[in-house]
């Protein structure tokens, strides 16, 4: 098939004015842009190449754009799928993928059984289970609260069976992790307009592999994506999102420069998720924690940008689970800046300390909507706390 990327420059004119030129250019053999070469994505499960999908750049509408990307020329890429996968749906995934937590179960789980075993549960061994609850960065005032509650069913009881006090405290631990909480994904199409979905996260956590692996469970779970490479500064990420997206057939919006004003290939995803009627538009962006107040800049122009069009649906945080109290410190100027949804805690499956999920959650009052489990494109999963907590605690 041959190769066509078309850029569109969207000029602008300074000053708040309404003229708008829109700049088409194909790369490869060149031929006009038919306006019926503009389908919707492919449907899932509609076979391969998404033909003719991205054919097109943006027609009309910079002028929409106003005042805040104003005067600044953006080129951006919409770039034809090749070949499309079909990600399996995604629930259950965090079960099938329960091994991947063996090193939080080995230092927590079998941690825990073998004080619960213990002949005699005397002050000494609470202390060290506390401990151990403690080393998992949970929290130490969960952590106490936890041992507190489980002292006294114990007691309440009259249990010496480890396997008996073992059920207690996966009780307790469940009601730590909140099993009520809705992590609901706010992903699809209403108003007649897609979802907007925001990704925030330092650079390094996996941010960009998990809007990659997003937009897969997305897809996955039968419903059409965009991307919006908005994080300019690094140079790959736009490269290694479009690659994601184009495994499964999500077209992905970028500028051809690095640097570009994020706001305006935000602004620019959403304008073209808008046209190309998708259920969720995806926005990556950049996670540079230089000040807070430039990451407040940064963050709270996109997201004006994006309003425009309508309300965010979701701001999901990205946060490593190997960094813990780094980490929840990150996630604390984050929630200060944007008003996060929902978190996405990676690599799970490298940490023994599961505990965070409890942490991290009690820290911002929003619950982890997905969690990485390992490297793999199918590698993210929905939370369930109670599959969580029965693979991190075994029995
Ligand atoms: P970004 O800078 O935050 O966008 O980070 P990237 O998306 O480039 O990811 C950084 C590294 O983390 C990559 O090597 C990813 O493969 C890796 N990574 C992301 N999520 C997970 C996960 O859940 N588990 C593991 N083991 N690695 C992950």
């Amino acid at each position: 098939m041959e190769e066509l990327i078309i850029i569109a420059a969207v000029v602008v004119a300074v000053g708040g004015g309404t003229s708008a030129a829109v700049l088409l250019r194909q790369r490869g053999r060149t031929r006009p842009a038919a306006p019926e070469a503009r389908p919707r994505p492919a449907e899932p499960g509609a076979g391969a190449s998404g033909t003719g999908t991205g054919l097109a750049g943006p027609e009309t509408g910079g002028a929409a754009a106003g005042t805040e990307v104003a005067g600044q020329d953006l080129a951006v890429e919409a770039v034809a799928p090749p070949a499309i996968e079909h990600p399996p749906p995604s629930a259950g995934r965090l079960v099938r993928l329960r091994s991947r937590l063996a090193r939080s179960q080995s230092a927590l789980g079998s941690a825990l059984f073998g004080l619960l075993s213990r002949d005699r549960l005397d002050d000494q061994t609470w202390e060290e289970i506390e401990d151990t609850l403690i080393t998992a960065d949970m929290g130490v005032t969960p952590a106490r609260e936890l041992v507190s509650d489980l002292r006294t069913e114990v007691k309440v009881t009259g249990t010496d069976d480890p396997q008996e006090t073992r059920s207690l405290l996966k009780k307790l631990l469940l009601a730590q992790v909140g099993p009520d909480m809705d992590r609901s994904l706010h992903t699809g199409r209403h108003d007649d307009r897609p979802a907007l979905v925001l990704v925030v996260g330092v650079n390094g956590t996996g941010k960009t592999t998990s809007v990659g692996k997003l937009a897969r469970v997305l897809v996955g779970d039968g419903q059409t994506v965009l991307l919006g490479a908005a994080d300019t500064f690094r140079a790959a990420a736009a490269d290694q999102l479009q690659t994601w997206g184009q495994r499964v057939g999500a077209e992905t919006v970028r500028s051809d420069r690095d640097g570009a004003d994020p706001a305006s290939v935000a602004f620019e995803a959403v304008r073209t998720g808008i046209e190309r009627g998708v259920d969720t538009v995806i926005v990556d962006t950049a996670g540079r924690l230089h000040t807070k107040a430039g990451l407040m800049d940064e963050l709270g122009k996109i997201k004006r940008v994006i309003s425009r069009y309508g309300d965010v649906d979701e701001v999901l945080l990205v946060l490593d689970a190997t960094t813990g109290q780094n980490g929840l410190r990150q996630a604390r100027v984050f929630a200060e800046v944007v008003d996060v949804t929902g978190i996405i805690l990676t690599k799970l499956d490298g940490t023994a300390k599961g505990g965070i999920v409890i942490a991290v959650q009690r820290e911002l009052g929003v619950p982890v909507k997905l969690v990485g489990l390992g490297e793999g494109p199918d590698d993210l999963a929905p939370f369930e706390p109670e599959a969580f907590i029965d693979a991190i605690i075994g029995g």
